[in-house]
């Protein structure tokens, strides 16, 4: 067992229904269901709008949206990779690869939530 500590009050998290993992910057860090209510104004969550517990990272949501965000980062990488072959100064190609590597960062995301948080709590 491994013990996971609230990144903001830094108190140990013992359930995974008290578990809610979110983005600090780019980082993925482990925080309780009410600490991860209230954030600092110099973090960044993309995925915390206002509404109570929905958009963490080992939420519904999210797991929801990774295959898809994954496979159309897929698709945009690809294209975007190959349309720099044939123009390497193609503004869109860059785009497009940019936005790529962004969409593919969530099943990224979610799959270091688990395997570094989640599946250590019952
Ligand atoms: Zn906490």
């Amino acid at each position: 067992m491994k013990k996971i500590f609230c990144h903001k009050c830094g108190k140990q998290i013992k359930s995974s229904k008290d578990l809610a993992t979110g983005f600090h910057w780019v980082f993925v860090k482990p925080y309780h269901v009410r600490c991860y209510e209230f954030y600092s104004p110099l973090e960044i969550r993309p995925f915390k709008h206002g509404f109570r517990g929905r958009y963490e990272l080992n939420g519904g949501v999210a797991t929801f949206l990774s295959p898809f965000s994954g496979l159309a980062g897929l698709v945009f990488f690809g294209l975007g990779i190959f349309a720099l072959l044939s123009e390497p100064l193609s503004i869109l190609s860059w785009l497009s690869v940019i936005f790529g590597i962004l969409l593919l960062g969530l099943p990224f995301a979610r799959l270091y939530s688990y395997f570094k948080y989640e599946r250590w709590l019952k």
